[in-house]
């Protein structure tokens, strides 16, 4: 994700670091090579302009003169208007109000629509409700199939209506039958063509005009970059969306486009699409967007910023850990429940370099950590200690224990397995993930 921009990026920040003191024209330097890098990853010019100026305003400013290191101090404010450009702070599903809300997703045809609808339902599921998914591209039959059999795969509900003619009476009817069965929350999939139409765009303005919906989700390709701006300019005509999910996050190499996409459509971003598989949906946050993007990835980058803060009592118990040839479940167990913000265990992850950081799918939220905790538990002390002797049996049996199945099972060793090999890489540079941050990055933002 993001490889250009990061790698371009590192150059600019060894410059940055490996200065005392900073003048004017140093900072003039940076900043034009901040702009061609930008530029050359497919950030509108517009959005570099602004972005340049900002940072040069606050960087030959005040903030730069008072801090002990100013190249850091650039890259912060760098990582700061970034993160603005991206919206600031996270912006949440709406997901409140009378039964059955209504969230439609609308877009192009092979944006990642359906994906998103089915990787939505069953986040939306995870979280305790009950989604009922329908599609009303009436028009094309495999568009349905293909979202059925989604929901199929992943126990969605999936409701079809073969006598509803028009995307409306389609809702229409689902909106009564969830009414029947309780359902919280209906996901609607759109028709998308490969071009904007505007006879489905006037379809979907009739429905925006006669139904209540909670959120119109925009989903957009985010390797298409100005494409893609060019796509919400034509919706926005129509339908008004209520913000944005970008699809195939993953897959941008430049790195600029979700940035340019976010900066010049203003709309707030809800989610990012991270792969292909259902689990693969993560909630935006520009503050972690803004790290990828500026490839804080650099997993001694983080270490260097985040080590200052540990305390001296902690630095004692990682000496004593890093003194240990290997690491079990119980100490993977322990920093689990010790990164309280389970956030910032994402973004440890996400710091990753990319062969590490794949397969890891994210432990997010109380509950998993939960049944973290109720998988772990339900192993012997031999299994924790040595998780390699977990062959199929004894994961089933510690399914059933822990009230879990087995494929979490199979989740969490995975997950330990690629902790395991951060711990020895870290171990060999003599470091530890064993961090206590303060603020991110060891600033105090
Ligand atoms: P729709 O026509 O807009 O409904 O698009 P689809 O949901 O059929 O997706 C088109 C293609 O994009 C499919 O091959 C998906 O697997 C793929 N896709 C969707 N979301 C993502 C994503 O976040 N990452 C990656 N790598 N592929 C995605």
């Amino acid at each position: 994700m993001f490889e250009q921009l990061v790698n371009k990026f590192s150059g600019i920040f060894k410059k940055l670091r490996s200065k005392g003191k900073l003048s004017e024209q140093d900072v003039d330097a940076i900043l034009k090579e901040l702009r061609m890098v930008l530029l050359e990853s497919d950030v509108h010019y517009r959005v570099v302009k602004d972005l340049v100026a900002r940072v040069k305003e606050r960087a030959v400013g005040k903030e730069v003169l008072e801090s002990v290191t100013p190249g850091e101090m650039v890259i912060k404010i760098l990582w700061d208007e970034i993160r603005k450009i991206l919206g600031g702070e996270v912006s949440s599903l709406e997901i409140g109000g009378t039964m059955p809300v209504l969230i439609m997703l609308v877009g192009l045809q092979g944006s990642g629509k359906t994906t998103t609808l089915g990787k939505l339902a069953v986040r939306l599921k995870n979280q305790g409700l009950f989604p009922l998914a329908i599609s009303t591209d009436t028009r094309r039959p495999a568009a349905k199939e293909q979202l059925s059999v989604l929901c199929r795969n992943s126990q969605i509900d999936f409701y079809d209506d073969p006598k509803a003619l028009t995307p409306l009476e389609m809702i229409q009817s689902a909106i009564r039958h969830s009414r029947e069965k309780s359902y919280d929350l209906i996901l609607i999939d759109t028709a998308g063509r490969l071009h904007v139409e505007e006879e489905l765009l006037a379809e979907l303005k009739e429905v925006v005009d006669k139904i209540s919906l909670k959120e119109i989700l925009l989903v957009l390709d985010a390797t298409t970059g100005q494409e893609a701006v060019k796509v919400a300019q034509s919706f926005k005509q129509w339908v008004n969306p209520t913000g944005l999910i970008l699809a195939k996050v993953d897959t941008d190499a430049r790195g600029g486009a979700v940035l340019s996409i976010v900066a010049q459509t203003g709309w707030p971003v809800k989610f990012a699409g991270v792969g292909e598989k259902v689990d693969q949906l993560e909630v935006f946050h520009p503050d972690r967007m803004a790290s990828r993007i500026m490839g804080m990835g650099d997993t001694l980058t983080l270490i260097e910023k985040i080590e200052r803060s540990i305390d001296e009592e902690e630095k004692k118990k990682i000496e004593k850990k890093l003194g240990k040839k290997e690491i079990d479940l119980n100490d993977f167990m322990e920093e689990l429940k010790r990164v309280k913000d389970l956030g910032s265990f994402d973004e440890i992850m996400g710091m990753l370099p990319g062969n590490l950081r794949s397969g890891i799918s994210q432990i997010d939220g109380e509950k998993n950590l939960k049944r973290v905790q109720a998988i772990i538990q339900s192993m012997t002390p031999d299994e924790r200690a040595n998780p390699s002797i977990i062959n199929s049996s004894r994961r089933r049996r510690v399914a059933q224990g822990s009230g879990t199945t087995i494929q979490d099972v199979n989740r969490l060793l995975k997950q330990f397995e690629n902790f395991h090999k951060l711990w020895k890489q870290m171990n060999r540079t003599g470091k530890s993930p064993f961090l206590k941050r303060k603020g991110r990055f060891g600033w105090n933002t």
